[in-house]
């Protein structure tokens, strides 16, 4: 079998890489199925049978549990370490009690530190959006850092207690005594990474403008510091290929470069909705990330649509945004867009791009032609196809 190697950020991939699947929970099964359909086509599309994945399937959720009594087995780990990249259906996680989230640990094994979310607007899909048309971002969140790393305290723990202690010791600062602690880390070594992945792929998918978000006028040290580590990683590493917008201010020419800007965190909440078209490759940390992911996928109208990556410098985790859907499981009618959305996005990182365009070309006009899933049906007013049904036109039409 023949695997996919890394080496300093870049995939070295074969012409019959073997790639990791988990059919995932709920409706996982079917969309998984119907991603590999459409990622097997659209590869034999475009290169006539010179190329071709070989999935391997590995257990983890409730498949594991029921065929191994283990929801994360071992030798779904040991595959994980070898093969590095999966394609993954949603799995259930319970709130606040129960099992540990499976998709937390293949991110810490893999050291997944950049969740990436494309939102671009389908024609025909239902939209808050008056100019839905003009969406088209692509968010790059650092995933390992920031106050999401957990460093937590309970107000009446000692932990909490003892940092209390320690503020008004040394740093003379008063802190409540039923105060909750949190702590917000942001790293020089973690934004570079994140920042290099993002421009990275500016460059390579020749996109227009890559915007750092943070709210570093009032946390200057952690937000603010993020801002300032994109700029001088990208003034360092991309210096031909970026030109600030302070430059162009002062003449210099934007030609063949990506446009680097910074903006505060709230303002961009509403400027991607004001002026969606200004947006375009987003580089945020952890948290905001997270809430800007969420808001620019309402833009393009349905959960459904959207796929996503966990990516690391070796390896990645391709999926939908979305979660296992229960009332819909093993009905055939769940809309696998989602996942098929994130097979496209683990094309373009293993550079099989004629094949990941030709996923993007073939979603847009099935849906144009109003071939959708029920989710979607109900808002164009025609009959629904199944998921298999869906699927089939997307081959066919390829
Ligand atoms: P969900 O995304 O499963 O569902 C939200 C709503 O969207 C529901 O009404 C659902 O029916 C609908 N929906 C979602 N995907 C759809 C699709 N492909 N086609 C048609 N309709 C679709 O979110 P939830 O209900 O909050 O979570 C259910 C479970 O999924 C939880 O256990 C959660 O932990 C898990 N989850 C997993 C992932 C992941 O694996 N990455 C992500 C999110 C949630």
């Amino acid at each position: 079998m023949a695997k996919i190697k890394f080496q300093n950020g870049k995939w070295d991939v074969p012409s019959n890489p073997t790639i990791l699947y988990i059919e995932g929970d709920g409706i996982g099964p079917e969309i998984t199925r119907a991603a590999m359909k459409v990622i097997d086509t659209a590869v034999r599309v475009a290169y006539s049978g010179s190329r071709q994945i070989e999935w391997k399937e590995v257990l983890a959720g409730d498949k594991a549990n029921q065929e191994k009594g283990d929801r994360f087995p071992q030798e779904t780990k040991d595959a994980i370490e070898e093969y590095r990249v999966i394609l993954k259906g949603p799995l259930q996680t319970p709130i606040g009690k129960g099992w540990k989230s499976v998709n937390v640990a293949i991110r810490l094994m893999l050291d997944l530190y950049a969740n990436i979310r494309p939102v671009r607007y389908i024609n025909g899909i239902e939209s808050p959006l008056k100019n839905a048309e003009k969406v088209d971002m692509i968010i790059f969140r650092e995933n390992t850092d920031d106050l999401y790393r957990g460093i937590e305290y309970i107000y009446d723990s000692n932990e909490a207690k003892m940092i209390r202690q320690f503020m008004k010791d040394k740093l003379n600062v008063e802190i409540e005594e039923d105060t909750g602690i949190g702590i917000k880390v942001i790293s020089r070594a973690k934004t570079q990474r994140i920042t290099r992945l993002a421009m990275r792929y500016a460059v390579e998918k020749k996109r227009k403008k890559v915007t750092i978000m943070h709210k570093g006028n009032v946390m200057k040290y952690t937000e603010g510091a993020f801002r300032e580590w994109a700029y001088e990683t990208i003034l360092k590493e991309f210096r031909e290929n970026a030109v600030t917008e302070d430059e162009m201010s002062q003449g210099a020419k934007v030609e063949g470069k990506v446009i680097v800007n910074d903006r505060i965190a709230d303002n961009m909440f509403q400027q991607i909705i004001l002026r969606p078209d200004e947006y375009d490759v987003i580089l945020a940390p952890n948290v905001n990330g997270d809430y800007i992911s969420d808001a620019a996928g309402a833009l393009v109208g349905n959960i459904g649509m959207l796929g996503g990556a966990n990516i690391g410098d070796d390896g990645g985790m391709f999926e939908a945004i979305h979660g296992t859907a229960p009332k819909y499981a093993g009905k055939n009618v769940a809309n696998p867009t989602g996942i098929i959305r994130g097979g496209e996005l683990m094309l373009n990182f293993m550079g099989w791009y004629e094949a990941s365009n030709l996923i993007e070309k073939v979603i847009e006009k099935v849906i144009e032609k109003k071939k959708v899933t029920q989710d979607i049906a109900r808002f164009m007013n025609v009959n629904p196809l199944s998921t298999s049904e869906f699927t089939d036109i997307l081959c066919k039409e390829m």
